[in-house]
């Protein structure tokens, strides 16, 4: 198993790539422009589309569900970790069922939390093994990074409690990425709105940016834990979810699975 990939890392190689592909669109400028053009171009199509998690250029994502039904979708990244029995106490208290992307890691880690998450009616989706950034990796990295998730899901709450759908860390995907998901038998998903609750704004402002983000067919993107800092706490988004499932009633949303949504 190699060092899961940072996003600083990724972000340097890119433009490495990026800035050495220019490079060479400037040399071929003026014997071959078209070519030149089209270097420069693929360059830039190619660090738009990695960076962008719901771009189809590196294969279709799941970014919304119908916008003509009033249904929306409660997504948490990264966990389990500490802060997700908080978050599975009050949707329990609300009862709204989410979605959880949980790493196989955390999945190892906190396997009676899987357990939860799958008897209270939850989701569970994959967002990866160890959350390494994926736009530089190769499919057999990234097909060995859902298998050793479907396995940690597996021990954890028994065969068939891991749907199919994968989210990459930070939705940064490349061009290998989309091609072992498919192969694997899995949909990609992006998300609709995300509200930076990671970066622990308080849960008066995550609830309201969330507010403002809920609208029929969005999916909405919390996080549970923290992917990088398994560790850290969540506890502004635990407490911003009454806030928020007040929101969607008050909008005449109801809140389902993210399978439910793309129905
Ligand atoms: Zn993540």
């Amino acid at each position: 198993m190699t060092e899961p990939m940072t996003k600083n890392r990724t972000i340097r190689r890119v433009v490495a790539i990026e800035l050495a592909m220019l490079a060479a669109a400037a040399t071929a400028w003026r014997r071959r422009p078209l070519m030149a053009a089209g270097i420069a171009a693929a360059g830039a199509i190619g660090a738009w589309a990695a960076f962008r998690p719901s771009s189809p250029v590196f294969g279709p994502v799941v970014a919304r569900g119908p916008a003509d039904r009033p249904r929306a979708a409660l997504t948490f990244d990264d966990g389990p970790g500490p802060s997700t029995p908080a978050i599975l106490d009050a949707l329990a208290d609300e009862g709204v069922r989410a979605t959880f992307f949980v790493l196989g890691r955390q999945a190892r880690r906190h396997p009676e939390l899987v357990r939860r998450m799958r008897d209270e009616g939850h989701q569970v989706a994959s967002h990866g093994y160890d959350h390494g950034i994926l736009v530089m990796r190769g499919p057999g990295h990234v097909r060995d990074q859902l298998a050793r998730t479907e396995e940690a899901v597996r021990d954890a709450a028994g065969p068939g409690v891991l749907t199919r759908v994968f989210r990459a860390p930070h939705g940064f995907r490349g061009p290998a990425t989309w091609a072992a998901v498919r192969s694997a038998g899995y949909r990609m998903a992006g998300w609709t709105k995300g509200v930076f609750d990671s970066a622990d704004p308080g849960p008066d402002v995550v609830a309201r940016r969330s507010a403002r983000a809920l609208s029929p067919g969005c999916i909405l993107l919390l996080h549970d834990a923290d992917g990088w800092h398994p560790d850290n706490l969540r506890l502004h988004t635990a407490a911003a979810i009454p806030d928020i499932c007040q929101a969607a009633r008050e909008k005449g949303l109801e809140l389902v699975t993210l399978d439910e949504l793309i129905a």
